[in-house]
């Protein structure tokens, strides 16, 4: 896989604690925060531990481990948040961005986790 990680990103500097951030959720493997400038009520970034760039790095070469532990913690998230459609929740949104066209700003894979208010269609045309 040709990806170069880069370990001085924001949220690598997050995971090394060098920079303050509000958890929502914490595991072994992956680490959920508020983003810092929210496009909802609820917005939460989710991001794993390990140092991956995009969501194909992330899907190709992570561990099953770390890519279950990745996902379960989204659906713990929105159980804590009360979120899902499937226990009554209002529902939400998850999307992440790649690289150039998919305007991605962080280089360290991370989703977002979007609710609290209609969103509306998924993108502008
Ligand atoms: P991207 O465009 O890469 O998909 O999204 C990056 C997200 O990270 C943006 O929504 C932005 O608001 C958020 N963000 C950037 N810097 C920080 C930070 O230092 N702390 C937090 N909590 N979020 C950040």
């Amino acid at each position: 896989m040709a990806y170069s990680y880069d370990p001085t990103n924001i949220f690598a500097r997050i995971l090394r604690g060098e920079i303050p951030n509000r958890t929502v959720i914490e595991t072994e493997h992956t680490l959920a925060f508020e983003d810092i400038n929210p496009s909802a009520p609820v917005h939460v970034l989710v991001i794993p531990k390990g140092p991956y760039v995009c969501f194909d790095h992330f899907a190709a070469d992570a561990s099953a481990e770390e890519i279950a532990d990745f996902h379960r913690a989204v659906a713990g998230i929105c159980r804590k948040l009360g979120i899902s459609p499937g226990e009554g929740g209002q529902g939400y949104r998850v999307l992440s961005n790649a690289g150039h066209h998919g305007h991605q700003e962080v280089p360290h894979y991370h989703m977002h986790l979007l609710a609290g208010r209609p969103l509306g269609p998924m993108l502008a045309r």
